[in-house]
């Protein structure tokens, strides 16, 4: 296989150069290596050398010390920030998340062999234009398999991560695992188990950026680990797993907002019919998130648009006044998501929604008053037309909104104030 040699940023390159001029070595490695010879988007350039980190701050005028301990070193080059990690050795983990200590090596293929995965475990030395393949990478990013580096069960046990890291591979490089890696997964999950919360979020959004997210959850699914992280997902009947896998490959949203389709029917598993999973799927979603340490931002949302989906689903587009009072419920700034959402489960369920959200688009693009702040008349108004304060204000407010909601010509303070009369007698009559 022919390295892109000429794809490598000058950066990278001169940095590694400088290295090899003070007497070390220096290769690429890892993500972008692989990322490179896909011909996929690079993200970080990861630079490993045999320079201690003391060396490499002598061979640089400036650095930053980012992770010294881990022998991490941020070298500036012309304004540029580069992140250059001695070579390390694979260290004992007594406790499947982190090695106990952090050893340096002299050689690549020592560094290589700590690494998760064949494709994940091939460097190139810049100045020599050299790949080393101990481990087999070139041969299956051809044959688009994921294979672990070394013995499957040893190299799990030692980061529980891994496992899930493979399943995210296997979307977001859209490879197939290799059978004795994925064998080895069901007898790890215990480790997986201890992973932190934080670094399984990390996973499940980084899986969020695939094409076809599907993948990465197929694999946790048969493999044992969405049971171990999101059990009413796990727990879900097959169709209405395969539903909600349907509707997060054909989900627009980004980021975390994307896995609104993946959870929103989860109350599924957990009792709810189908005429009423959606609150109780938005209060699941939201114990998840944030077991998860999803952010409140994140939570509030997914939450928002899982329990106002099915409303949007069932919207008849022709009912103005229906379609004015859901963007009021959802909230002219907030209706995006939920329409997001309402756009893949429709999508996943065989039914075009197409004409039900232009509706509720127009409605939110357009003038129309669609909360209490919208109405001709305020609090004060009201105050004075019933000729007191008090808990009726409130109630008479709402009961105007309804009635512009149904006919928003109706929002006029002539109008509005002419109609509290009879609010009234109602409401009276109701207590
Ligand atoms: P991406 O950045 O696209 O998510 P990546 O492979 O670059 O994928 P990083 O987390 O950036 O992943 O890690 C860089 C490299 O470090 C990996 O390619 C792999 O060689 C190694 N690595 C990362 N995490 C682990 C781990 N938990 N166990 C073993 N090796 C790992
Ligand atoms: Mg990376």
């Amino acid at each position: 296989m022919e390295f892109p040699h000429e794809e490598v940023p000058p950066g990278v390159i001169a940095v590694c150069a400088q290295l090899r001029e003070a007497g070390h070595r220096a290769w690429i490695v890892g993500g972008c290596v692989r990322d490179l010879l896909l011909g996929r988007a690079v993200g970080d350039w990861d630079v490993a050398t045999s320079a201690r980190p003391d060396e490499v701050t002598r061979a640089f005028r400036k650095v930053i010390p980012t992770g010294i301990d881990h022998g991490t070193v941020t070298v500036l080059h012309r304004g540029e920030g580069y992140e250059v990690t001695t070579l390390r050795g694979d260290g004992t983990y007594s406790d499947g998340r982190r090695p106990d200590e952090v050893t340096f090596v002299d050689d690549i293929a020592d560094d290589l062999a700590r690494r998760d995965f064949t494709v994940n475990a091939i460097a190139y030395e810049p100045t020599s234009r050299a790949l080393v393949d101990p481990h087999g990478g070139l041969a299956d990013l051809d044959a688009r398999l994921l294979r672990a580096v070394g013995v499957p069960a040893q190299r799990f046990g030692e980061d529980g991560l891994r496992i899930l890291r493979g399943a995210r591979f296997v979307a977001t490089l859209d490879f197939e695992l290799e059978a004795e890696t994925e064998a080895a997964f069901a007898g790890v999950l215990d480790v997986f188990a201890k992973v932190s919360p934080e670094r399984v979020r990390e996973e499940w959004l980084k899986a969020m950026k695939a094409d076809r997210p599907s993948r990465a959850f197929e694999v946790m699914a048969r493999t044992g680990i969405l049971a171990r992280t999101c059990a009413p997902l796990g727990e879900l009947a097959p169709d209405l797993f395969r539903l909600s896998l349907e509707a997060l490959d054909a989900s627009e949203a980004t980021g975390a907002e994307r896995l609104a389709a993946l959870l929103h029917r989860i109350g599924r598993a957990r009792g709810a019919g189908e005429g009423a999973y959606a609150q109780t799927s938005a209060d699941l979603a939201e114990g998840w998130l944030r077991e998860y340490r999803f952010s409140n931002a994140e939570r509030r949302t997914i939450g928002h648009a899982i329990r106002h989906h099915r409303e949007l689903l069932d919207l008849d587009p022709a009912d103005a006044g229906a379609t004015r009072r859901f963007v009021a419920s959802v909230g002219r700034d907030e209706w995006e998501p939920v329409a997001r959402l309402a756009a893949a489960v429709g999508r996943a369920e065989g039914t075009d929604p197409g004409e039900t959200l232009a509706a509720v688009q127009t409605v939110a693009a357009s003038p129309a008053p669609l909360a209490i702040g919208d109405l001709a008349i305020g609090g004060r108004e009201v105050i004075g037309a019933l000729g007191g304060g008090g808990r009726m204000v409130g109630q008479v407010l709402e009961a105007l909104l309804a009635r512009v909601l149904a006919e928003p010509a109706a929002n006029e303070a002539e109008l509005l104030l002419a109609a509290i009369p009879e609010i009234r007698a109602d409401l009276e009559a109701r207590q």
